[in-house]
Formats: structure tokens, C-alpha cells, sequence
């Protein structure tokens, strides 16, 4: 390493044009350091191997407590990624990230002891690449002597209510990739580090425990379920994650850190802060020294009762903390030093040290205790009486629908990146390239974006960064497609067709419409296309004609065509679509049942009804609302009304002054008020589509809908913009009715997979005392809930996430938008309004109704093929041969074989040149499916499973693809309830993978592509 090692990080990071009035530029530099120094620094004692073994010495019979230096960096909040990385638009929030990590190096390099723990991949990724050779040594060295340690090391720090299960998994994925790829496992987490997120999902917790983290920490739950904690010594304990997975695959140790993450009271030395700095010359007569010691030692003692070991842990350190480090760095060097001395000069019994959360953790498990064992989740969150953190579960909710639609986009690119190999990156049409949205995509998981609760500048940049991260997507199926379809099309993705706009479906006479299927088992599909005034002829792959129908969409005087496609098991059909010559147009004009409530009509021929050969749904005449719902196939009868009803949003009242907000969820008054109390009505009625369209009002109608073959009722919505010029805000939902009596139990899914069971104003673990009875029975809904007397099971199934509760037997609602006018005080700043008049959202709920012993197989597998619906693109056709060798095909499947229907894809990748990533998982519960044999395990042959490759050599990997599953040992804990048993290695043999009921197992496969892949 030559001269022009110095470290650039180090030397050059702080003090250009970011220092605000606050501060002179001088005192963001950090200090110069020469090289041989740094390298002295470098080689301190403790350089050992990495993880524990680097880990500070304690004192056995004393209170240790463990300093964690750390910095929270929300990746966009009230800054956008890139104003929060560069320091840009301090006037809004004092925060530059790329300062922080330039100044804790330094700090780092300049005292051996220090410790500092980072977080957040988008920032350190986007840092590390910035820097010299030399810096980058540098890091490298600290990393591995345990100073620098990296918890969590996702991309983003994400939600965990308004996020899925496969989302969550690729973000972790993406981040713990840098990791390895740059430290290998020197810079492997240890542990989970949740400290943000407003609640915690038990989903979250098993997935962290099948990505091999040792603890998990966090610092938000209810103010009550704390108080709790704490008097019962149990801030720390065993999270057993899932009912399915035998112990301990889904058994995280638990950690709630004391203070939120914030460093206790007076003890902020950072720019952020106001607090004394300690002086320690007796002669200054701003000496503090003796006060603040005598102080910290009352404050360890008292926190460290709330905790049964002699451990305990301080947060030193906030939100984008550290940008000047040395201020922090410099006055914890001195607490330790003046406290420890105490050791000495008065026999205290308080040691304190720089540590880490992996260290912390570590002297947990030495300190070989029992633990209880917790089974259920952090779901809601308060902060205080009145204050619940359920508003949040629908905030946003077209932003929330675009993640999830982008979260099916990604996996089709994916897929096909996948199946096509490297031709799919370099082809006819340019670049191709999934990167672009799997980073955007995991931004998108951070726990202010897709939760709804950045200002507005920094949603639109979410959605920006998505956008920007479909276009290298469409090029690169673009790229597939005509690989696989040995044909290059001028391939046309339609964005818009949630709003029925598409130029090239509307305006030509032919095209062709490719269906690619991201499922691995076939699919039949409606296809719902915009088109002109006129009549076509859909042809298949194999040229037959194919039933078609047009329809007037709902509300406008456009048309959209349907037909019914059918696609094979991760593949694709080509169908043709032609302007029938010569006939004039006949599209199906809606029978309209145009009508105002008219009790004194109630004729039967006034009755509307829609049925298919599974469902049949009945609606009353006067008020044009759903009443009665029927499974054929089980005969099961419900009468259900379903309609929309509004909250008015609290203002503050006598009780409390909080606010609904984008966290906050507070109505005025328990009862909803109706919409209207009934709908203006159309019946449409084809061979292809049996529709009921239901006018509420000028800013709410439904679509009630059965396509052949479908075992669900589809309700498609449109709600808004929310008018708000009475002076209210409002937070709208759909509301079910029925006479199932449920006995205040219902049923939310955990991040879309395993189900938990919820009651009405209750918690399993202490005695709740409630002071909202709507908002504080409010839960996450990822994907679906469900209600049963027993017998009968009404399941909802959601397209995004969603808020949603049964706040009366037999009743399910979900909230689907919401506008408000008050800021709810958690620092966003701004009211929840969108801007202009607001917005138009429009989504779709699934109505099952079963019996509740084969429930489970139908909102399974509905669920599946909902998160990963066909992907449609179109092309004028008439596109010339791409490989002349190949034959033009119009169907294609990258299997040779159809999954059982037990088994969901999970992933499939690309993951280096001659390397696939790829996830399998069991997605029933055990028990689940109570009449066949779907919750038994399940074994796959993978030898030959895939023909658009060969795998050649197949190594297991631990959930997040950082660690081979062979070489992973998780720290063990003994717990109250039967004793762990350590999952006994199994022999990997690719023609036999056995899962278990909602087992992930994860694989690097080495492939060969077949010649037209
Ligand atoms: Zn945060």
C-alpha cells in the first residue's frame, strides 16, 4: 500500500458544504491521521476471528453495561434516499449520511476501544463504493477485529405490517449479498436490529430466525405490554415464530431495548443534541464530571432491574446521529473511563464498556438462564392511551398496491432472467437488467415508505425509483421472450391497464397478446383488455378460436375485451387477437337497473343475481347491496351484506388531544357512517363475465364479479378522491355483515403466510385495558382475514396491505383509504391529504366462503395466484425470427413438471453467470388442510424439474442466500416449554427435497442453459 493509502473517507468526508449554521466547518473535519498510525491502531489486541470471539472483555461479578454507539438512518423519511445520503436540504431535517460514515471511521481509527454498530445497506453500499482501495482496507480491518459491526445488514430496516413475506426476504437477500460479497463472513450479522418499526410480526421473527440471526432487538411495543415486561422481568425472552416449524427453526431470542433506541436522558453528546458535554478539570467552572458519573451509576443500576442478567444495554445514539462523531466518541471515551474508575476509588460495582449488540447478546447466552417463551406477535402498537399506530396498516394505499404489483413484476424479470439466462441481459432490444427494481423494491421495504409515513416529495421518489426500475425489467423480458418465443416482437407493456388504457390494443386491428405465467403449475386467466368499438377473434397458441367477449367497463363508455387464456407452469401462451371485418359493432350494453330505493317495488323480477358453477350471489333490489352468498359446491348458504361506511377522523377530544394521522388511527365516534345506504346499480351479463356495478356515490363504486370457474366473489372498488371540504377527514371501509357467530375471534395472516388468531379487546400476554375500542382492535391484514363460527369460514382476500378488524360477530372490515387533515405528531409534519383533490384508489377484494375444513386450500392457493398473476404483453405481431435455427413457438415451459400444489416458487434468479438462486416453500400450515393431504410433507425431484436448464451441483443456503446451511449454527437458549431440539443435518440429495408444512428452503444452483437458453 503506497503513500496515497490515506484512507480518503478519513481525511476528506466532512466539512464541504454540508455544515449548517450550527456548526463551524472545522469542527465536522475529522482528524488527520498518518498512515503508520492508523496502522498501529489497526493492529490493536483484539484482533482476532470474527463474530464473538471479537467481543469485549466483561467483568463477571459487576453490572456491565454495554455502550452500543449506533446511528438510525431512515432510508427517506422527510428527505428522500439520496437528499438523507448526501446531506442536501438540511432546512427540512439536519442529516447527511455519507458525513456519519466518514466521521465514525476516523473516530473509530482513532482510539482502539470504540466500537460502532451500522445498519442500513442502501447508505453503506452506496458509501463503500465511493471510497479508495485504501479506505475500503481500512473498513475492512475494523470490520474484522469486531469494531465496525454490522447488525441486520438488510438493505432497509423494513416495515412489518404493510410488508410481505417474499419482499421482506428479498431486501434481507439483497443486503446481507453486499455483506458477504465484501467482507465475507467477518461482516455477517449476528443479529436482528428492528429498532424503528412501530410493531413486530411474528412473521418477521421467524423469517430472522431462518436467515440464522442469533437475537433480535427492537424498541417499540405497547406502553402497556412494557409495563408488563418489565415488572415481570420479561423484556427479554424466546419468540417461538411459528406454529408450523418444529423448534427451533422459528425461535428468536428477543430483546426489547430500554429506552426505545435513543441514549438515556442527559447523555446525548451528539450535534443533534443540547446536552452538557462532561467536563472533567475540577478547575473549570463547568465541571461536571462527579455529578454526571454519580448520575450514570443511579441510572445503570435502576435500568439494569428491568433485566435478569448482569448485563444491560444503552442506545448511544439517534436518528442520523454521529456526523460529527468524535463529539460522541470523545464523551463516552470519558464516561468509561470516569465510571470505571469509580471501581477503584469507591468499590462500585458498575462496569462500563464499548460493545455491540452481538456482544450484549452474547454475554445473554453465557449467562445460560431459562426463558419464557412468547407466541404471538407485537401487533397493535401504542404509544399512550388513545394513541394506536394502526393508521399506518392502510396509509398510502396505492402506493401500497403499486409495491405489490412491482413485487409480482420483479419476480416475473426475475423468472425470466432466470429461465432465459445471460441472453436475457444482452439482446436485441438493449441492456437488460433486474437490479434497477430489486433495489428500488427494497427501498420500498423501509419502514417509512411503504408503511405510508414519508412526506409527500419523498413518496413520490419511492415510486419513482420503482418506476425507473420497471423499464430495464421490460427490456430484459423483452430480451427473454424473444429468445424463448424464437420471435422478436415489438413488445408494448401496458402500465395502465388497471385503468383500462392500453394505445395499442385500442387502436390496432391485430395484435398479439403473450401471457407469461410466474406460477409453477398452469393457470387459466381472464384477460381484460381495452379495445375499440368492434368485434375480434382471439386465437390460441395452437390457432383455435377461443370464446371472447367485450364489455363495457364500469362507469365509461370504453370497452374492454376478455377472453380466457391458458399458460402453463412458469411459461408462457401466445394468444392472437383480429378485428373481425364487416361487423358492426355489438358490444354488450349493460342492462341497467338504474334505481333509487323503491320499497313499495319489490317485484322478483327486480331481483339481481350473478352465479357461475361454483358461486351464485344475491342482491337486494331496493338497496342494490350484496345480501346473500352461496358455495355451490358445498352447499353453504350466508346471507352477507357487504357496503362502505367512512370514519370520521378524531381532531383530538376531552380524553386526548391525539389526532388521526399517517401513523395514527383515531375515529371521533365508534359507529361508522354509511356511504350511502344504497347503490345505484347495472347488471352485466356475458358468457364470459357475470357483473353487478354498484354506484355508492360520486367518490365510491364497486364492481361485484364471477368469471367462469372461479370459487370466489370478486369486489373490485373505487374509492375516492376523498372529498374533504366538510371539514373531515375520512377513513373509509368495506364492511361484510353476517350472522356467523364468532365469538370475538378472527383471523389476520402474518406478512401473507402463517395465520394468527385475533380477539376482540384482548391480548394474550396481559390484561388489556383498552381505550379504543375501534382502532385498538385494528391489525395488519398483508393479505387476508378471515372469520368462522366453526363450521362455516368468510375469508377476505386483500391485494395489498390493508387495516382491518371484526369489531362485531360475524363482520370483517378493511380499510381501503384514507385522507386526513391533521399532522398525528410522529414527526412526518405533514397531514395525510395527497395532493390536489386527492386520490382515486381502486382495488379488489375476494370474497371465499367455505366450510371451514377446506377453507385453507382455497385462500392458499387463491393468494398465490393473486401475488403472482400472470404478467400480460402485447405486440403488433409480425415480428421476424430471432434465432433462425429455432421454430417460432407459442407456448412455452420452463418445467418439465407442474409443482404440487403445496409448493410455491419462491424465488428463482439469477445469482451469478453460471448460478441460480431459488427458493421452494410448503405453503400450508401443518394442520391446515383438514380433508387432503396438502399440510403433509412434501418431496420434490429437482434433478430434472427445470428444461430451460440443468442444474449441475445444488448447495443449501440459510433463508437470506449469506451462508450455507451446513456451516450455519445458531446460538442455543433454553427455554421454559419443552426443550429445543437441534434439527438434525440432513444429507442434501437434489432428487429428493423433503419440505415441511410452510418450510423456505433456499439453494445456489450451478446450471448449464439448453441451446435456445
Ligand atoms: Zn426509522
Amino acid at each position: 500500500m503506497g503513500l496515497d493509502a490515506q484512507p480518503s473517507g478519513v481525511c476528506a468526508g466532512g466539512g464541504r458544504g454540508a455544515a449548517g449554521p450550527w456548526t463551524s466547518p472545522s469542527a465536522l473535519r475529522p482528524p488527520l491521521l498518518r498512515l503508520s498510525f492508523i496502522f498501529l491502531l489497526l493492529a490493536a489486541p483484539s484482533a482476532r476471528a470474527a463474530g464473538y470471539k471479537t467481543c469485549p472483555m466483561v467483568k463477571l461479578d459487576m453490572l456491565n453495561v454495554h455502550l452500543v454507539a449506533h446511528t438510525h438512518d431512515d432510508v427517506g423519511w422527510l428527505k428522500t434516499v439520496d437528499q438523507y445520503f448526501y446531506g442536501t436540504y438540511n432546512t427540512i431535517q439536519h442529516a447527511g449520511v455519507q458525513y456519519i460514515l466518514d466521521s465514525v471511521i476516523s473516530s473509530l481509527l482513532a482510539e482502539p476501544t470504540r466500537r460502532f454498530v451500522y445498519v442500513e445497506m442502501a447508505f453503506f453500499s452506496r458509501w463503500w463504493h465511493q471510497q479508495t482501495n485504501a479506505t475500503q482496507d481500512v473498513v475492512r480491518e475494523l470490520v474484522r477485529q469486531g469494531r465496525l459491526e454490522f447488525a441486520n445488514g438488510g438493505w432497509v430496516m423494513n416495515d412489518e405490517a404493510a410488508t410481505h413475506y417474499g419482499a421482506i426476504i428479498d431486501q434481507m437477500t439483497l443486503g446481507l449479498r453486499f455483506l458477504e460479497d465484501t467482507f465475507g463472513s467477518d461482516g455477517r450479522p449476528l443479529v436482528a436490529w428492528h429498532i424503528d418499526p412501530f410493531g413486530h410480526s411474528r412473521e418477521q421473527a421467524s423469517l430472522f430466525a431462518q436467515m440464522g440471526f442469533d437475537g433480535f432487538f427492537f424498541g417499540r411495543l405497547d406502553y402497556q405490554d412494557k409495563l408488563v415486561r418489565k415488572k415481570m422481568l420479561r423484556m427479554e425472552q424466546l419468540w417461538r415464530a411459528s406454529a408450523s416449524l418444529k423448534p427451533p427453526a422459528a425461535d428468536l431470542f428477543t430483546s426489547v431495548l430500554p429506552n426505545l433506541y435513543n441514549p438515556p436522558k442527559n447523555l446525548c453528546w451528539d450535534v443533534l443534541c443540547a446536552d452538557r458535554p462532561i467536563v472533567d478539570d475540577p478547575r473549570s467552572p463547568e465541571y461536571n464530571a462527579k455529578e454526571l458519573v454519580d448520575y450514570f451509576l443511579k441510572l445503570a443500576t435502576a435500568q439494569g432491574q428491568y433485566y435478569r442478567t448482569h448485563h444491560t444495554i444503552m442506545t448511544m445514539g439517534s436518528d442520523f446521529q454521529y456526523e460529527n462523531a468524535n463529539m460522541w466518541f470523545k464523551n463516552l471515551d470519558k464516561l468509561i473511563q470516569l465510571v470505571n474508575a469509580q471501581q477503584q476509588a469507591n468499590g462500585s460495582r458498575v462496569n462500563v464498556l464499548y460493545s455491540t449488540p452481538a456482544c450484549y447478546l452474547w454475554e445473554l447466552n453465557k449467562a445460560n438462564l431459562t426463558w419464557s417463551v412468547k407466541q404471538d406477535d407485537f401487533f397493535p402498537y401504542a404509544d399512550g392511551p388513545h394513541k394506536f399506530w394502526t393508521g399506518f396498516f392502510t396509509s398510502r394505499p396505492a402506493l401500497k398496491r403499486y409495491e405489490r404489483l412491482s413485487y409480482n413484476f420483479l419476480q416475473v424479470c426475475n423468472q425470466l432472467e432466470a429461465l432465459a439466462g445471460p441472453a436475457a441481459n444482452v439482446g436485441p432490444y438493449g441492456s437488460g437488467d433486474s437490479a434497477p427494481l430489486n433495489e428500488a423494491m427494497a427501498v420500498l421495504q423501509h419502514h417509512d415508505a411503504v408503511s405510508g409515513t414519508s412526506k409527500q416529495h419523498v413518496a413520490d421518489d419511492y415510486a419513482r425509483q420503482v418506476a425507473a426500475g420497471w423499464g430495464p425489467c421490460e427490456v430484459l423480458l423483452s430480451n427473454a421472450l424473444a429468445l424463448l418465443s424464437g420471435s422478436k416482437e415489438e413488445f408494448i407493456f401496458c402500465r395502465n391497464l388497471n385503468i383500462s388504457l392500453c394505445p395499442l390494443s385500442q387502436t390496432s386491428k391485430n395484435f398479439q397478446v403473450t401471457i407469461y405465467n410466474p406460477l409453477g403449475r398452469k393457470v387459466d386467466w381472464m384477460v381484460r383488455l381495452p379495445v375499440g368499438k368492434n368485434i375480434f377473434l382471439v386465437k390460441d397458441p395452437s390457432g383455435t378460436v377461443v370464446p371472447s367477449d367485450v364489455v363495457t367497463v364500469p362507469s365509461s363508455d370504453r370497452q374492454d375485451l376478455l377472453f380466457s387464456a391458458s399458460v402453463p407452469a412458469l411459461g408462457f401462451s401466445i394468444y392472437s387477437v383480429t378485428q373481425a371485418p364487416g361487423q358492426s359493432p355489438q358490444t354488450r350494453i349493460p342492462q341497467s337497473r338504474s334505481q333509487k330505493p323503491a320499497s313499495h317495488v319489490k317485484a322478483s323480477s327486480h331481483i339481481l343475481t350473478i352465479q357461475n358453477e361454483h358461486i351464485w350471489a344475491r342482491f337486494d333490489p331496493d338497496t342494490g347491496l350484496l345480501m346473500e352468498m352461496k358455495n355451490l359446491d358445498q352447499d353453504v348458504l350466508l346471507p352477507i351484506r357487504q357496503a362502505f361506511y367512512w370514519y370520521n377522523a378524531s381532531t383530538g377530544n376531552s380524553l386526548s388531544a391525539q389526532v388521526s394521522g399517517a401513523y395514527i388511527f383515531r375515529p371521533t365516534r365508534q359507529e361508522p357512517l354509511p356511504i350511502s345506504h344504497w347503490a345505484q346499480t347495472r347488471l352485466v351479463k356475458t358468457d364470459l363475465v357475470q357483473e353487478v356495478h354498484q354506484n355508492f356515490s360520486a367518490w365510491c363504486s364497486q364492481v361485484v364479479r364471477l368469471y367462469p370457474g372461479q370459487r370466489h366473489l370478486e369486489l373490485e372498488w373505487t374509492v375516492g378522491p376523498i372529498p374533504v371540504g366538510d371539514g373531515w377527514g375520512k377513513e373509509v371501509i368495506s364492511y361484510f355483515d353476517t350472522a356467523l357467530e364468532t365469538k370475538g375471534l378472527f383471523f389476520t395472516d402474518s406478512n401473507g403466510r402463517e395465520i394468527l388468531e385475533r380477539r376482540r379487546n384482548y391480548r394474550p400476554t396481559w390484561k388489556l385495558k383498552q381505550t379504543e375500542p375501534v382502532a385498538g382492535n385494528y391489525y395488519p391484514v398483508n393479505s387476508r382475514i378471515y372469520i368462522t363460527d366453526g363450521d362455516v369460514q368468510l375469508t377476505v382476500l386483500t391485494d395489498r396491505s390493508q387495516g382491518g378488524s371484526s369489531l362485531r360477530d360475524g363482520s370483517i372490515e378493511l380499510m381501503v383509504h384514507r385522507r386526513l387533515l391533521r399532522d398525528d405528531e410522529r414527526g412526518v409534519g405533514e397531514p395525510l391529504l395527497e395532493k390536489g383533490a386527492g386520490l382515486w384508489v381502486r382495488g379488489r377484494h375476494l370474497v371465499l366462503l367455505d366450510k371451514v375444513r377446506t377453507a385453507a386450500v382455497g385462500h392458499r392457493l387463491q393468494a398465490e395466484k393473486e401475488l403472482l398473476a400472470p404478467q400480460v404483453v402485447l405486440a403488433p405481431g409480425g415480428g421476424t425470427p430471432y434465432h433462425l435455427e429455432v421454430t417460432p413457438r407459442k407456448q412455452y415451459s420452463g418445467m418439465r413438471r407442474e409443482l404440487p400444489p403445496n409448493v410455491h416458487l419462491l424465488t428463482l434468479a439469477r445469482w451469478g453467470r453460471q448460478m441460480l438462486l431459488l427458493r421452494l416453500e410448503h405453503q400450508f400450515a401443518l394442520g391446515e388442510d383438514m380433508v387432503g393431504n396438502l399440510s403433509s410433507p412434501v418431496t420434490l425431484d429437482l434433478t430434472d424439474l427445470f428444461s430451460a436448464f440443468t442444474i449441475i451441483d445444488l448447495k443449501e443456503t440459510t433463508l437470506a442466500a449469506n451462508q450455507l446451511r451446513a456451516n450455519a449454527s445458531r446460538l442455543q437458549w433454553k427455554s421454559n416449554e419443552d426443550a429445543a431440539l437441534k434439527p438434525s443435518p440432513s444429507q442434501l440429495d437434489p432428487a429428493s427435497i423433503t419440505l415441511q408444512p410452510m418450510e423456505i428452503r433456499t439453494f445456489l444452483a450451478s446450471v448449464q442453459w439448453g441451446k435456445d437458453g
